[in-house]
């Protein structure tokens, strides 16, 4: 199989990119090959400070969680996607265990592996795997930067007004990404 590279967090304003092992799919897990990845404001943070909310950067870590790509494996109990399914991918992957994801409010999981916080990787590589059910399948007028810029709605709904949210939401239907970032920006 294809070779895998990571952008890898070292420290403050420290990144490689480097070799990276080819992620191992579990039966519930898929493998993406990523096409486009966002940078978020959390990832500038903790590319500049080492830190980004209670994370704090204790050892290399690849960054990036907004991303989009095609499903080029699938573990043996997954039947939603399929080999060559193009999917957005949402960040977390909660626990399924604590009080809060047993109440289906998974975005409060007490122990989320969250992309690109410590102890999970990003996804700012060539291979990535993630848990199948969060790996959300766009339509394939979409473009992958635009499918990547839906990804960013968890990021618009904590830092704008639902109004505001809604017309990111409607922009990135449209596919048309770069009026979306300058809807986010401004
Ligand atoms: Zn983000
Ligand atoms: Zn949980």
């Amino acid at each position: 199989m294809a070779e895998n590279y990571a952008a890898v967090l070292h420290g403050p304003y420290h990144i490689k990119i480097e070799k990276w092992p080819m992620p191992e799919i579990d039966e519930n897990e898929v493998l993406v090959k990523i096409a486009c990845v966002g940078i978020c404001g959390s990832d500038v943070k903790l590319y500049s400070s080492g830190k980004c909310g209670r994370d704090i950067l204790d050892e290399p870590i690849v960054i990036g969680h907004e991303a989009a790509g095609v499903v080029v494996k699938v573990g043996s109990k997954v039947d939603t996607l399929k080999v060559g399914d193009r999917v957005a991918i949402e960040p977390t992957q909660p626990c399924r265990a604590c009080e809060f994801c047993k109440r289906g409010k998974y975005n409060l999981c007490d122990t989320p592996r969250y992309c690109s916080s410590m102890g999970a990787p990003g996804n700012l590589c060539n291979y990535y795997k993630h848990v199948a059910d969060f790996c959300h399948k766009y339509p394939p007028a979409l473009e992958a930067v635009a499918s990547g810029a839906i990804d960013l709605k968890k990021f618009i709904t904590h830092h704008y007004s639902l109004e505001k949210t809604k017309e990111a939401l409607d922009l990135a239907k449209s596919g048309d990404a770069m009026k979306i970032i300058i809807h986010v920006q401004n």
